[in-house]
C-alpha cells in the first residue's frame, strides 16, 4: 500500500504535470512504451525515504522522447520547468497548493509578467484566471485585438501563491527570479510587459515609481520591457485616467510588434 501522503504527493505531481503538457502547448500526452517509465517533474530526494529515487527516471529528454515536434515548440521552457521541479527553494511552498508555472504560447512575441497567484490561480495551476485575469484577457483581446493563448505567455515574478494574498518577500521573489529570468531568455520575445510595481522592480532591480515610470520603455536581457499598470490595480482605481493610462501603453507595444 502507498502511504497516504505519498499519494497525495504524487497526485499533486501529476496534476502538475499536466497542467505543465497543457501550458506548453500539448494536446496529448507523451508516452512511454512502459507505465514504470511515466514521466514525472522532479521530486526532491528525500521526500518519499523509503522509496527508489524517482529523480533518476525523470529527464528533460525523458519528457518528451517520442515527440520531437513538441520539444521544439515547448524550446528551452521544458528545462526551465523540469529545474523547478517541485520547488521548495521559499516558505511559500508550505502554504501552496499549486505551482503557477506561467501559460500561452512559448514561442509568443509578448510576454505579460505579473506578482504572483491568488486563490484562483493556486487553486488552478495557471495565472490570471481570477477576476484580475478576465481584466488581462480583455485587455489583450479588446484592446490589444491579439489572442491570448496564441499571442502571448503570462507569468509571474513568483511561482506560489502568497498567504492571504501578501505581496511576495524580498527572500521570496530573490528565490524565484532566476527562474522568471530562465523563462523570459528561453522564450525571448519581443516584448515584455511588467504589470505593476512589483513586477517592475523586480525585473529592475530597483524600487520603480510606477505612476511615474508607466508607459516608458526599458530593457531587459536585451529584450524591450514596457512598465504599466497591474490589472488589480485597474480594477480597484477604475478610472478613465487609468484605462486610457493601460490603453496607451498597450498601443506602444503594438506598435514595437508590428514594427
Ligand atoms: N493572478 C496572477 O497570476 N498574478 C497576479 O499578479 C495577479 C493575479
Amino acid at each position: 500500500m502507498v502511504p497516504e501522503t505519498e499519494r497525495s504527493l504524487l497526485l499533486q505531481q501529476l496534476k502538475n504535470y499536466l497542467l505543465f503538457l497543457k501550458e506548453s502547448g500539448h494536446t496529448q500526452v507523451p508516452l512511454n512504451s512502459e507505465l514504470s517509465e511515466l514521466p514525472l517533474l522532479a521530486i526532491p530526494s528525500g521526500t518519499f525515504p523509503n522509496s527508489q529515487p524517482l529523480e533518476s527516471r525523470m529527464t528533460a529528454n525523458s519528457l518528451f522522447s517520442d515527440s520531437t515536434d513538441d520539444r521544439e515548440l515547448s524550446g528551452g521552457l521544458v528545462d526551465v520547468r523540469e529545474e523547478l521541479g517541485d520547488c521548495q527553494r521559499c516558505k511559500l511552498c508550505e502554504t501552496r497548493n499549486t505551482i503557477v508555472f506561467g501559460s500561452g504560447n512559448p514561442n509568443a512575441d509578448l510576454v505579460f509578467v505579473g506578482e504572483g497567484p491568488g486563490a484562483d490561480e493556486d487553486a488552478q495551476g495557471l495565472p490570471f484566471v481570477g477576476r484580475a485575469g478576465k481584466k488581462l484577457t480583455e485587455i489583450i483581446e479588446k484592446g490589444m485585438l491579439l489572442n491570448r493563448e496564441k499571442d502571448t505567455y503570462i507569468c509571474n515574478i513568483v511561482k506560489c501563491r502568497p498567504p492571504g494574498n501578501r505581496d511576495p518577500e524580498k527572500d521570496e521573489v530573490d528565490a524565484c527570479k532566476p527562474f522568471l529570468i530562465k523563462q523570459l531568455k528561453a522564450i525571448r520575445p519581443k516584448v515584455i510587459v511588467a504589470l505593476g510595481k512589483p513586477a517592475a522592480s523586480t525585473l529592475l532591480g530597483r524600487t520603480v515609481p510606477i505612476t511615474k515610470e508607466r508607459g516608458t520603455w526599458h530593457e531587459f536581457e536585451g529584450m524591450k520591457l514596457m512598465l504599466t499598470y497591474h490589472p488589480a490595480y485597474l480594477l480597484r482605481a477604475y478610472t478613465k485616467e487609468n484605462r486610457q493610462a493601460v490603453y496607451d501603453d498597450m498601443q506602444k507595444v503594438l506598435e514595437v510588434l508590428k514594427a
